[in-house]
């Protein structure tokens, strides 16, 4: 697999929440020459519609349409995304293992339990990942045994029942490393980068930090600190949420709760088309910085003002 550090890496509670809110900047910055990542939390196993499988190939189909260069799930229980220290640590693994510059995570209040609890363990876990005595794959496997002695302490006393099959642990697709996109996009990285990320990997898990911490705002009601311009990237943006055919197709499963396409697209245009609107584009994103903005040259500054 490519073992390049990402530029950019989308961190989400389930699979499709990046291609509705950040999906257009990835692939902006993908034909940029930037290396994009997803990371999904979970693996939707708890959705009306469809199965995790089903989602899975979906989102390995929407992750190609975006040109993303790298994605995978966790299998953090979907509908109970917790801020737990295990959580944090299975996330600052995948942060150590791709290394991005920028990490784009949920805004922090929400509808969902499962986006706002994914903002703060996301945010916790890029502090994690750059703590340099911390030893990830010692503190993990120390929760693996932990779990297993209490699974050991309550088969020994569950009569007359095979041990094995109650309390084997499945191996975790979380162990494995994600899906490496590899081609399709084009890094402007030098190869001396390359050959420092390659030893990097090698020695496993260097402690890394962000340099920056970006939220995504488009499910929540709230002023972004700044939009980015996917005018050009909408329609494909449209198409990667639209590869998820298991949720937004018209069928009679959750019917109720689900909107058919053409009302899906209408309000997805409307979104886009407001938060466009306040920078002077005709389709943008929405995202919140906590940090100040900075400028060199103020007559250098977008976005009109009268
Ligand atoms: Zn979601």
């Amino acid at each position: 697999m490519n073992t390049s550090a990402l530029d950019v890496l989308a961190i989400a509670a389930h699979r499709d929440d990046v291609e509705q809110t950040c999906g257009g900047t990835l692939l902006k910055m993908a034909e940029r020459g930037q290396r994009t990542g997803i990371l999904d939390l979970t693996q939707g196993e708890m959705g009306t519609r469809g199965t995790a499988e089903e989602r899975a190939l979906e989102a390995q189909e929407a992750a190609r349409i975006l040109r993303v260069s790298w994605r995978q799930a966790l299998d953090i229980p979907d509908g109970r995304v917790e801020n737990t220290w295990e959580n944090r640590l299975k996330v600052a693994r995948v942060i150590r293992k791709t290394r991005p510059r920028v990490v784009i995570l949920p805004y922090w209040k929400g509808r969902h339990p499962d986006h706002y609890t994914a903002s703060k363990l996301g945010y916790e876990a890029c502090f994690l990942a750059g703590l340099a005595k911390l030893d990830l794959e010692r503190a993990l496997s120390n929760q693996h045994s932990a779990f297993s002695q209490v699974a050991s302490a309550v088969a020994s006393v569950v009569a007359g029942e095979d041990q094995k099959s109650r309390v084997g642990r499945t191996p975790s697709p979380a162990d494995s490393l994600g899906t490496d996109f590899g081609k399709g996009t084009t890094s402007n990285r030098t190869v001396k980068d390359s050959q420092k990320d390659l030893a990097l990997a090698a020695e496993g898990l260097a402690p890394h930090r962000p340099y920056k911490i970006i939220y995504a705002t488009l499910y929540c009601d709230i002023r972004p600190t700044f939009v980015v311009d996917i005018t050009d990237q909408f329609e494909t943006r449209f198409e990667s949420l639209m590869a998820y055919k298991s949720q937004f197709s018209d069928q009679e499963a959750g019917r109720d709760i689900f909107p058919a396409r053409a009302e899906i697209r209408a309000r997805i245009e409307a979104v886009a088309r407001f938060y466009g609107l306040l920078a002077g584009v005709t389709y943008a994103e929405p995202f919140l910085q906590k940090e100040v903005g900075l400028v060199e040259d103020v007559t250098a500054i977008p976005v009109k003002s009268i």
